[in-house]
């Protein structure tokens, strides 16, 4: 058989091919040039398999996507609070370019508009960094999240330098009220390189399914950013993605996601999905008009919106049945608090009338840390009330389970 994701997204980019509303942007002449036709979709699972339909191997340069990953790069090279000391995290309502900083605090407002960008371009690395150290950390980690060297577009970076007065107005203003301590020419220069990669859907939808995936890259398995950093990013993205279209996105959409100039839009759906289009026609905030629609369709169709919960946690007790002279609770999936909840819930409410309490872990496909300190607590009160208890454990989910008085329970596997 073959899977049919492909078809499916195949047809999606079919319902939208016809549209050829919107224009490709222009005040960067190179983009001006781009193929307005291009059309492509790649979805990657947190599992790390990528299905893609269309244009999905067309280089175009990554533009403002690149603004949630030198966010979180600058997270990881500099620690949350200089980073919040530097830019905010409010959705600002106002175009990507706008010279605007945060009444009071005079930080840009948020790190996916042009003046929070050029902020937190300039953190990367350390204090002592050059332009190019900054320009090798954001293209560097950009090439380990796609899987493969990725390379600055010369012209796009050259054309766009040539025009760059607004940013270089922005920077200079950073400068004056301190947010930017190095040269804004300098700055902006690393900026505009950083904007100049050349990615494919493909690349970016690898690089969302990573933020998806709570910092772990999904093909190679290795941690590339801390969770924290993953979840503020995304955060980020959600409020602040879609230049001034934030809030209608959220609403419609519900996938966190950031949007460029050159056409390109990628989502990170948590804990399932990266996704990526392209098609150059952008709407009047500047975001790819069949992106968009792409990206509604996907959501619409898929179930994929944020705020669109599944109760898992209610199906975490499997069951409880006594044999001999234990109650063996069997637990399944993924155990959250509310997955944990229902299993003290049960053992709390329900009577127990044997010795033995065992909590059967065998289908228990991963425990969050709370969900394993709700489980070991739920132990501790049971010995207390008199009982011996015991864990089933053959893949061990539930590691080192010290009861916090230094017993233990009983582990069969
Ligand atoms: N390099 C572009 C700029 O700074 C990025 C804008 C964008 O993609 O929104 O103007």
């Amino acid at each position: 058989m073959r899977t049919p994701v492909p078809d499916y997204l195949a047809e999606v980019l079919d319902d939208v091919a016809g549209d050829r509303s919107g224009a490709v942007a222009d005040y960067i002449p190179d983009l001006a040039a781009a193929d307005p036709e291009v059309l492509g979709v790649a979805v990657t699972t947190v599992a790390g398999r990528t299905h893609v339909a269309g244009d999905a191997d067309v280089e175009f340069s990554i533009q403002s996507i690149s603004k949630p990953f030198a966010y979180a790069a600058a997270l990881a090279d500099r620690g949350v609070e200089t980073v919040d000391a530097t830019v905010g995290v409010e959705p600002s309502g106002e175009a990507f370019d706008e010279l605007s900083l945060e009444a009071g605090t005079r930080r840009p407002k948020n790190p996916m508009i042009n003046a929070g960008a050029i902020a937190v371009h300039h953190l990367l690395v350390g204090p002592d960094a050059t332009g190019a150290d900054r320009v090798e950390r954001i293209v560097g980690l950009l090439s380990e999240l796609a899987g493969r060297r990725l390379t600055i577009d010369e012209s796009v970076y050259r054309s766009e330098l040539d025009t760059a007065d607004r940013n270089l107005a922005i920077a200079h203003m950073l400068r004056n009220y301190r947010v930017l301590d190095r040269p804004a020419a300098e700055v902006v220069d690393g900026y505009t390189r950083q904007c100049a990669v050349l990615v494919t859907v493909r690349d970016l939808a690898l690089m969302g399914a990573t933020l998806a995936n709570a910092g772990v890259h999904p093909v190679t398995g290795r941690r590339m950013l801390p969770a924290a950093v993953a979840r503020r990013t995304l955060s980020v993205m959600a409020g602040c993605g879609m230049y001034d279209g934030a809030g209608d996105w959220l609403v419609r959409v519900g996938i966190p996601a950031k949007s460029g100039v050159a056409g390109g839009l990628l989502g990170a759906l948590p804990g399932q999905v990266g996704l990526a289009v392209v098609s150059p026609r952008l709407d009047a905030h500047g975001n790819s008009v069949r992106g968009v629609q792409v990206c509604e369709r996907l959501s619409r169709d898929t179930g994929m919106h944020l705020m669109d919960a599944e109760p898992y946690g209610s199906t975490v007790l499997r069951g409880s049945t006594v044999d001999g002279d234990a109650t063996v609770v069997t637990l399944q999936g993924v155990v959250q608090f509310s997955g944990a909840e229902a299993v003290l819930d049960h053992l709390a409410v329900e009577p127990i009338g044997t010795t033995e309490v065992v909590l059967d872990l065998t289908r228990v496909d991963r425990l969050s840390d709370v969900g394993r300190r709700m489980l070991l607590e739920g132990l501790r009160r049971l010995a207390d009330d008199g009982h011996t208890v015991a864990v089933v454990d053959p893949d061990g989910v539930l590691p080192d389970p010290e009861l916090g008085d230094g017993t233990r329970p009983r582990v069969r596997t």
